[in-house]
Formats: structure tokens, C-alpha cells, sequence
């Protein structure tokens, strides 16, 4: 069949044939995968299963002016990987329901395929099964089981008194990215930059298009000490922040000089006359991984972190009360505001 053919065309089954291609097993742990009535794991000794689920639809998750199907596949594995991060978890099988329209061509959706399974591969995940149903509008559903040791889960309600609070990587860069995305023309003329320029572009895109699960942090910090507070940044660190404030039922405290302020926040934010503080606060998207811990595990937790490579940043502290609370440069202590990306029908 053509590329251009449209998936209304050929069969389900056809479809799924061009999906599984034989190929080994990427985890030790699948038993079965793609082509039986259900897939069929195991878990290693010691561990519980963890299982989460993401739907991405179409106008209100992503916007195909902006981004290609192999971009789509990417973030929505990605957003699932990074919740079983978020418990120190290890992701082992994922299904895939789509909604097709109609309008897209096979060749969509195999670069949709490309991109999950691209991200997939790099962390042994298997494709494991899924679903494929005509609708009116398009969208992908994206299940990821995993598992984690059971006497060591990240949780939202981990966080303690005394706490150390942590972040890995930098923040703002994806949601600067987006507006980047939105502001394009307007950035293009500010910058003086041709639209050719393809190479910076896509440095300047890569946290919003291709954002990387910290699963491999995840596994360290859980191999390395006992896990307290944990959360995935998928809807802004304020927002983040208060969900674990709240399900732990203690304060957190922030100190605004010690934010990892992203560098293409910095940059974009110049160029967009806006404040970069506000896309590492509030910006969603990012995927990095928020987390607390006793304060004698800190250093044990930094080597583990350094070991691989991995940078994070000493954010701020729990403390016995409640709320969020951002100190600045001068020490003074203000409530800061739950202004995370909340995805609402408008
Ligand atoms: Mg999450």
C-alpha cells in the first residue's frame, strides 16, 4: 500500500501488522506482547506494579501547526514514562488506543509510531498491544504498566518536615518553547532570524517537542536512598509544588535565588520581553522530576545523581504548616501561587 493512502483504506488488522514487526522482546520481564488477546508480564521479585494512563487529543493537547506526528508519539510516551519516574518506578509495557479520523495517512501513523517507539526502545519499554477505533476527532491514548521496589515508592504525600526539596534539570524551557512555537513570526522578526534557520530552531525546541523522561534519575535516586516526596513537573512547578505540599499536608518553602531558570527560557524570554522566572515557575511540560528527602540522604542521593550524569538543584525545604511559599533575594517570604497548566475544556 502507498504512504499516502489514507488509513479508512486498510484493515485494522493490516494496521497492526505494520505495527508489530517482529522484534525481540525489550525487557526480560514481557512474556507476551503485541498479537495475543492480552499481553502477558511478570514482575521482578520485591516489586508492585505501577500503572498510569495519558490521553493527548487533538486542539487541546497538541496543535499539528506546531508539531509532527513523530513529535506527538514522543511526548505522549514521554508524559507516561515520566509518571512512572515520578513513583522511582521502571516502565515495562505500553498500549496504544487511537482514534483515527480518516484523514490521516499511513505515513502519520507510522511516524506516530516512530516517535513513541524511538523513545520506547531507549528505555526498554515494550509495545505491548493497543487499540484502533474511528471517531470524529483524532486522538491517542497512551497506557504505560511498570514497576517499582515496593518498600520504596516516590509519593505525593512522602514529603516530611525537614525535608530537603529537589529538582532535576532546568525548568522553563519547554513552556518558552511554546510560546516560541506560537510567537514564531513575531520571534523571527525580533531575532532577525530566518525561518530557515532549522538548526537553532530545533536546539531552541527540543524540552517542548522531544521533553526526556528522568527515568534513569528515577532508578538511581530509588537504588541509592529511601524515597520521600516525588511528583513529575508535568503542569508547572508551582502547581507541582502545592499538590505535594497539600497530599503530604506540611509547607514547603522555595528559595527563588536557587531556581534552575532554564537557558532557552532565558533566551526566549529576552527575545519575547517576558520574565523567564515565570516559565520556571508555571511552565508545564518540562518532565523533570520534583522530590524531597531526609536531609542525611542528600549526599548519598547528589553522588547517585552525579554518577550518571544527571543535574539537579536544592530548591528549598519542608516545613511543619501549609502552603507554598517563595523566599527572594531580599528574605522576604511570600505565598506563591498555583498558577500551573491545567488542561480544561474551554
Ligand atoms: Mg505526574
Amino acid at each position: 500500500l502507498a504512504m499516502a493512502e489514507k488509513i479508512s483504506d486498510i484493515s485494522e488488522f493490516g494496521l497492526i501488522q505494520r505495527i508489530r514487526r517482529a522484534r525481540r522482546a525489550p525487557n526480560r520481564n514481557m512474556i507476551l506482547g503485541i498479537g495475543d488477546d492480552a499481553a502477558a508480564f511478570r514482575l521482578s521479585p520485591g516489586c508492585v506494579g505501577l500503572a498510569t494512563t495519558d490521553t493527548l487529543l487533538q486542539g487541546v493537547h497538541f496543535d499539528l501547526r506546531y508539531c509532527s506526528y513523530a513529535d506527538i508519539g514522543w511526548k505522549a510516551m514521554a508524559a507516561n514514562l515520566s509518571d512512572i519516574a515520578a513513583m522511582g518506578g521502571r516502565p515495562l509495557l505500553a498500549l496504544i488506543s487511537l482514534t483515527l479520523t480518516g484523514s490521516q495517512r499511513m505515513e502519520d501513523i507510522v511516524q506516530l509510531y516512530s516517535g513513541m517507539r524511538a523513545l520506547a526502545a531507549r528505555y526498554r519499554v515494550a509495545i505491548a498491544g493497543g487499540d484502533i477505533v474511528g471517531g470524529r476527532e483524532f486522538s491517542l491514548t497512551l497506557t504505560v504498566l511498570g514497576e517499582g521496589q515496593e518498600d520504596n515508592l516516590g509519593r505525593r504525600s512522602g514529603a516530611r518536615p525537614g525535608d530537603a526539596v529537589l529538582v532535576t534539570g532546568a525548568l522553563g524551557d519547554s513552556a518558552a518553547g511554546l510560546e516560541l512555537l506560537q510567537a514564531k513570526g513575531l520571534f523571527y522578526r525580533k531575532a532577525g532570524m530566518i525561518p530557515r534557520d532549522q538548526a537553532r530552531e530545533a536546539r531552541l525546541l527540543k524540552k517542548q517537542l522531544r521533553p526526556e523522561p528522568r527515568i534513569i534519575e528515577a532508578q538511581a535516586l530509588a537504588r541509592a536512598v529511601t524515597l520521600h516526596g516525588m511528583i513529575d513537573i508535568s503542569d508547572g512547578l508551582s502547581s507541582e509544588l502545592w499538590h505535594l505540599s497539600r497530599e503530604s499536608r506540611a509547607a514547603i518553602i522555595v528559595d527563588q535565588g536557587a531556581l534552575p531558570i532554564g537557558s532557552q527560557a532565558v533566551k526566549i524570554s529576552r527575545l519575547l520581553g517576558k520574565d523567564p522566572l515565570n516559565y520556571c515557575l508555571h511552565g508545564g511540560e518540562e518532565y523533570e522530576l520534583l522530590f524531597t528527602l531526609a536531609s542525611k540522604d542528600l549526599s548519598k542521593a547528589g553522588k547517585a545523581l552525579k554518577k550518571i550524569g544527571a543535574t539537579y538543584s536544592l530548591i528549598g525545604q519542608v516545613a511543619a504548616g501549609r502552603g507554598v511559599w517563595l523566599v527572594d533575594a531580599g528574605g522576604r517570604m511570600s505565598p506563591l501561587e498555583d498558577r500551573g497548566y491545567k488542561h480544561r475544556p474551554s
